[in-house]
């Protein structure tokens, strides 16, 4: 893989994820609508779960936006032509690796060592 074609993954990756952001943003701003013309069910328990589904929502989005700046940073990086080389260590991101997470900016041992680090 090079960096060209990493690229072009990751913002076919980046729009796909944009799309999906726009439409869990336009189904919470429906419902949210909704209620307010009086429609929405007033049962306590009801409406209860719906705000926790807005919730879920909202978690998702927010779980989508960071991964959002990390592909918007790796395709940052393939523009400079660094994109397959560990920020940790300076080694490089095998290709496996970026199949999988284009937007990796750690090898696999780096990543490893970090995840070690936050259950600690
Ligand atoms: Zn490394």
């Amino acid at each position: 893989m090079n960096a060209e074609q990493l690229r072009r993954t990751l913002i076919a990756l980046r729009d796909r994820m944009k799309e999906s952001q726009r439409s869990i943003r336009d189904g919470a701003i429906s419902d949210a609508g909704l209620r307010a013309i009086g429609k929405a069910p007033t049962n306590f328990a009801e409406q209860a779960s719906d705000e926790q589904e807005i919730d879920l929502m909202a978690e998702r989005l927010t779980a989508s936006s960071d991964t959002l700046a990390d592909i918007d940073e790796a395709i940052g990086r393939t523009e400079e032509g660094h994109f397959n080389e560990c920020e940790e260590c300076g080694k490089e991101i095998g290709e496996r690796r970026l199949a999988i997470k284009p937007w990796a900016r750690l090898c696999v041992s780096c990543q490893r060592k970090f995840e070690k680090e936050d259950l600690s």
